[in-house]
Parts: structure tokens; C-alpha cells; sequence
């Protein structure tokens, strides 16, 4: 029969690669708290209206990345490509505005119809963080704050950048795009098809074209810089003094614009070049009009979603499990033994890999393979004699230890 395949697009986390995600999630859970963000999680699956809006018609996860289905209910669903609109939908149905301001930190699998190569998945996780209700750029430097000194405790913030721009409040944010429509018009021909329907939509999406033609007009493009009102200048400029105040260094990039359409004001990513293409670990900007957008009072917000998966090719290899003691049993007798053996000794919390069957030379290799750092030999003889074999397998010495005594030997062992 054929062996069965994974979704293209989809992997599976084996013990190393498990590693290397929980120490990313568990370093930024930590990191997190220290400013305050709390836990929570929303659903994997939402109404496919919580997303498509919000994130906007025009951008590529709603025209093109998004996993919906009809249910059996008859229900449109889909399964979150990103966490911030459904963590917004969360607030206003649980209700939580009234405690604003609001921090949330999440994690979990994304779902992006994209097309697979090193660093993209359809099926990747982020760790993301939400700061909701907070309108003065204090929310913004500590929320970049925060995932800079996330990338400094995983030990990756060296071989980063955190590029910043700002994309203007509403106002100049029109005033730019009339800007862009004039120039992009003018150099229809050179840019891609995807790129010419974006002009009419939304023309600042261009600068986020993977496309080689459509980079090479936008590095051309009129800057927004020279489009900003006081305000924006003003919110950008105390953006940029706190990061100064705090020594966090930034490039500031005036083409560095979100995928997703809700974005006003700071927008910024951390970028290594050690990933290829597939650079940006962790993007984020402020989102006021997104809680209004569905449903909810004018509340301003500020977030940023990291690719768990591109870090984990960038941190070191975390420190495997302890190493466990290998149970030997030796005939019928011993088997009876080590299996009331090994319980006790995980009640003392010594790690106990029990062998199951083979000869004793067969379950001596699975000791060594596994990497045990001592293996327990009990057969009949042992047991008559009220001991047990210890071998250290690091030493290779080997000696009868009394059985009430074995525990706390172990103990110091693996401790
Ligand atoms: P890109 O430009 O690489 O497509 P994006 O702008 O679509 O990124 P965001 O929506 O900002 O990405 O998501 C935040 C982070 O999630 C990205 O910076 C990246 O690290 C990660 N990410 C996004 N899409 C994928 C994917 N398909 N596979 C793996 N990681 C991803
Ligand atoms: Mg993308």
C-alpha cells in the first residue's frame, strides 16, 4: 500500500523541531509577562467574515492564502491566516474593552494557502502580541520593546534588524496614495498584473510585491515621508525618540509597508539576512481603526506576529530532555521488578526508560542509543540477592547496589 503523505505545504514537529518551539514560545511567554501580557488563546477556525474584511479583500491572504470552506452547517469558515482579527473579534464578544487597556500574548498554527519553499509554510505558527486601547507611541516602543528583548533572550536580536517606517494617519495616508497612483500610472507597463489591479485598490500594497519589476519602480516611488501631517510626523518622531531613549537600534525604511489593510501610523519589522527571502521574523504596526472596523467603539491598537517557525532556524539547539535510566529486566521475575521499579523511581522524578523485550545485549544498545545515562539490571540472581546491577554508562563501571538504596543513587545520577 502507498505510504501516506503529508499536506504539501504542512511538516511534522519531531522531537528536535518541538524543542526549538517550545523554547520559542516559552522564552516569549516569559519575556511577555514581564510587561504585563497575559495569556490567551481564540479558536483556529472563525467565520470567514472575521477575517476577510479586516484584513481587506485586496491583500494576498484574503484574494489569495485563505483555507474557507462551507461547513455542514452551511456555515463559511475559515481557518485563521493571522491572529489579530480574531483576537479582536474575542474582545468585543467576551466583552473586555471595558478593561482596556488590554495585553494579550497568544500562539498557534496559521493557515496560508502560499506556495512552500524555506521558511513558508501553509501550515506555520506565531507567537503574536496585542496591545488594545492605548493611542500614545509609549504602546508602541514597549510593544517593539518587548519583541526585541524576545529575540535577545532566544540569543537571534544580534543577527537582526528592526526596520521601522510610519504609514501616516488616515489623512496623509490619502494624500500618499493619490501621490502613488499619479506616479505608479505613469509606469503602468512595468508593473506586474497583480501590482495594476492593486493600483486601483490599494497602491501602497505594491511596495509589499514580491515581484523583481515591481521592486525595482517602487524604490523609485515618491516617499511618504514628504506626505505626512504634523500629527503623523509628530507621533512618528516620539516613536523613534522612546526606541532612542531605551538604546534599541532601527533602520528606518521609508518602502516598508504591512500585508494587511488595517495598518496606520508605526509600522515595523525585525529582518535577518540569514534566511534568504524569507527574512522578516517578526511583523507588526498599529491598527486604530481595526476594532471599529468590526464592530466595536473607535479603539486604537498595537500588535506583532513572529514566524515561529523562521526563528527556530536561527536559535541555537536547545538542551535535549534529561537522560533516563535504562531499566533492564532480566527474565520473567525481573520484568515483574522493573515494572513496579520504574514507577517508583519516576515518584522521585528520576526519568526511566523500562526495556521491553529482546535480549539483554539487544536492550543494553537501546540504553546506549537513547543516550541512558546508567542501566539497572535486575533478573533473578538480583533479586535473590536483594540488589540490582547499576552500570554507569558513561564510566562503563559496573556494582550490586542494594534496591532500597537504588533510588537515591539514581537520583544523584541523573540530578
Ligand atoms: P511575508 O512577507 O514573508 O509573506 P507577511 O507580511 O505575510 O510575511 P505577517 O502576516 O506579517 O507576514 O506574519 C508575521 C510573521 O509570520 C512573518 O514575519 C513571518 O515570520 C511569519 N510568516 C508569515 N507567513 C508565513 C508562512 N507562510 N510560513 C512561515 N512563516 C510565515
Ligand atoms: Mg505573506
Amino acid at each position: 500500500m502507498r505510504i501516506l503523505q503529508p499536506v504539501r505545504g504542512t511538516q511534522d514537529l519531531l522531537p528536535e523541531a518541538a524543542r526549538r518551539h517550545r523554547r520559542i514560545t516559552e522564552t516569549a511567554r516569559e519575556v511577555a509577562a514581564l510587561y504585563g501580557f497575559g495569556e490567551i488563546a481564540t479558536p483556529i477556525f472563525e467565520f470567514t467574515e472575521v477575517f476577510a474584511r479586516p484584513i481587506g479583500e485586496t491583500s494576498d491572504i484574503v484574494s489569495k492564502e485563505m483555507y474557507s470552506f462551507v461547513d455542514r452547517g452551511g456555515d463559511e469558515i475559515t481557518l485563521r491566516p493571522e491572529y489579530t482579527a480574531g483576537l479582536v473579534r474575542a474582545v468585543l464578544s467576551d466583552g473586555l474593552l471595558q478593561n482596556a487597556p488590554l495585553k494579550f500574548f497568544c500562539h498557534g498554527p496559521m493557515f496560508r494557502y502560499e506556495r512552500p519553499q524555506k521558511g513558508r509554510f501553509r501550515q506555520f505558527h506565531q507567537i503574536d502580541v496585542e496591545l488594545i486601547g492605548v493611542a500614545q507611541p509609549q504602546a508602541d516602543i514597549e510593544v517593539i520593546a518587548l519583541g526585541s528583548r524576545i529575540l535577545e533572550a532566544l540569543g537571534v536580536r544580534h543577527n537582526t534588524v528592526l526596520e521601522l517606517n510610519t504609514l501616516g494617519d488616515p489623512e496623509s495616508r490619502a494624500a500618499y496614495r493619490d501621490a502613488l497612483v499619479t506616479y505608479f500610472s505613469r509606469r503602468l507597463s512595468e508593473l506586474s498584473e497583480d501590482s495594476r489591479r492593486r493600483l486601483e485598490r490599494n497602491p501602497l500594497r505594491i511596495f509589499d510585491s514580491k515581484e523583481e519589476s515591481d521592486r525595482r519602480v517602487s524604490l523609485e516611488a515618491p516617499a511618504f515621508g514628504d506626505y505626512l501631517n504634523a500629527g503623523s510626523r509628530d507621533f512618528f518622531a516620539q516613536v523613534c525618540d522612546g526606541l532612542d531613549l531605551l538604546g534599541i537600534p532601527y533602520r528606518l525604511n521609508p518602502r516598508l509597508v504591512r500585508g494587511l489593510d488595517y495598518y496606520i501610523h508605526t509600522a515595523f519589522e525585525f529582518v535577518t539576512s540569514d534566511l534568504g527571502a524569507q527574512g522578516t521574523v517578526i511583523g507588526g504596526g498599529r491598527y486604530d481603526g481595526l476594532v471599529e472596523m468590526m464592530g466595536g467603539p473607535a479603539t486604537p491598537g498595537i500588535g506583532w506576529a513572529a514566524g515561529v517557525e523562521r526563528l527556530a532556524m536561527l536559535i541555537p539547539e536547545p538542551a535535549g530532555p534529561p537522560r533516563p535510566i535504562a531499566l533492564v529486566p532480566v527474565g520473567p521475575a525481573g520484568e515483574r521488578a522493573a515494572l513496579r521499579l520504574a514507577e517508583e523511581l519516576r515518584d522521585a522524578a528520576v526519568p526511566v526508560d523500562l526495556g521491553y523485550s529482546g535480549n539483554l545485549a539487544r536492550r543494553m544498545r537501546r540504553a546506549n542509543r537513547i543516550g541512558a545515562r546508567a542501566a539497572v539490571l535486575i533478573g533473578d540472581d538480583e533479586i535473590a540477592r536483594g540488589v540490582a546491577g547499576l552500570r554507569d554508562l558513561d564510566s562503563g563501571a559496573q556494582s550490586d547496589v542494594p534496591l532500597d538504596e537504588l533510588r537515591s543513587r539514581l537520583a544523584t545520577l541523573v540530578g
